[in-house]
């Protein structure tokens, strides 16, 4: 068990890098592993490049994070170096968010914990089980346990530019601002919880939601981003708000020129709000007045965690070891490099 005591970073925006192990079929293929994790925040990029002979020769690229994973880092570990430093963020009455970045594969929904197609998957091993628990210790201290602080979770994929509620049959739902630029998701299911048993129970029930009618050829969960939120409340009115997303493939930004319409119109929208998000980001750390939100429904959804004093977040991104992911590598890696 984690202890709650450890120190808390105070830096409004972390950076983290995590490397997934090959998988059974990399090995099978001999794929080359082409990434290295020499310290705990570097990692190393070996691309094989062709000289003008035709031999080859390895160029590496050096990028630096706040912490970077290799591929024997557990979920729990990686947990503790990024989301779980905010779950104090929202006691305090502040917005935290943890975003999975990266392409297909690279290990977003299993870092998050949001693999359930009914059989025995591990959604109690993800960021959001863990920190549904701590939220649970943090709530029993004795600094919190007198605040009537009530816990509530909702859980929502964005698609296509469209909110679809994971907690209700996939209900398809409306975003209204009002003209005080307040966001709100009309109908969104907020499911009180009292235990983490009843929040891996929502985990369960809202995954199998997401992927219920796919194959994996055809995954539509490739190409939305899913929302986890942690609420808390005090006598019905918001306290704190921790959101944790599964964010789309961002190779998905890249089908823009796809000879499917439907296909291009979805890279169109993946590309605008994984660019919005990076804007809303920087403008996060920079503190600047302006934050882009209204550039993507991501965004907006999300606006009230880009804004305010008390906000803070945390970006992981996944990366695939093998030398045929390279580019789609190197590009993750740029969009986090640019975040921070
Ligand atoms: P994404 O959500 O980014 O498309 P997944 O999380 O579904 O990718 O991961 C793809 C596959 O790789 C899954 O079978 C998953 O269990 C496995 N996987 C991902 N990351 C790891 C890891 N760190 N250790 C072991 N297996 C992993
Ligand atoms: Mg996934």
């Amino acid at each position: 068990p984690i202890s709650m005591n450890d120190p808390i970073e105070e830096r409004r925006i972390c950076v983290c890098v995590r490397k997934r192990p090959l998988n059974k079929q990399e090995l099978h293929k001999k794929e080359c592993d082409v990434i290295t994790v020499p310290s705990k925040c570097v990692l190393l990029v070996h691309e094989p490049k062709l000289k003008v002979d035709l031999t080859k020769y390895l160029e590496t690229q050096a990028f630096r994070f706040d912490f970077s994973f290799d591929e024997t880092a557990s979920n729990e570990v990686v947990y503790r170096f990024t989301a779980r430093p905010l779950v104090q963020t929202i006691f305090e009455g502040g917005k935290a968010t943890c975003f999975a970045y990266g392409q297909t594969g690279s290990g977003k929904t299993h870092t998050m914990g949001g693999d359930f197609s009914g059989k025995t998957q591990n959604v109690s091993k993800g960021i959001y089980a863990f920190a549904s628990r701590d939220v649970f210790v943090l709530q029993s201290q004795p600094r919190y346990r007198n605040q009537d602080l009530e816990v509530y979770v909702t859980f929502f994929e964005i698609y296509n530019g469209k909110v679809f509620d994971l907690l209700n049959k996939k209900a398809k739902l409306r975003v209204l601002e009002d003209g005080k630029q307040q966001v709100q998701v009309v109908g969104l299911q907020e499911r009180q919880v009292s235990c983490a048993d009843d929040v891996i129970r929502m985990i369960e029930m809202g995954s199998a939601c997401r992927t219920s009618g796919q194959t994996f050829a055809n995954s539509s969960s490739s190409r939305s981003h899913a929302c986890f939120q942690i609420i808390l409340r005090r006598r019905g009115k918001l306290h704190g708000k921790f959101s944790l997303v599964d964010l789309a493939g961002n190779e998905r930004g890249a089908d823009t020129s796809s000879a499917d319409r439907q296909t291009r119109m979805e890279g169109a929208e993946i590309n605008k709000s994984l660019l919005a998000l990076k804007e809303c980001i920087r403008a996060l750390g920079q503190n600047k007045s302006h934050t882009p939100f209204r550039e993507s429904k991501l965004t907006q959804v999300l606006r009230d965690s880009f804004i305010g004093a008390n906000s803070r977040t945390c970006m992981i991104a996944m990366i695939s070891p093998g030398m045929s992911s390279c580019e789609y590598t190197l590009n993750t890696l740029r969009y986090a490099d640019s975040t921070a």
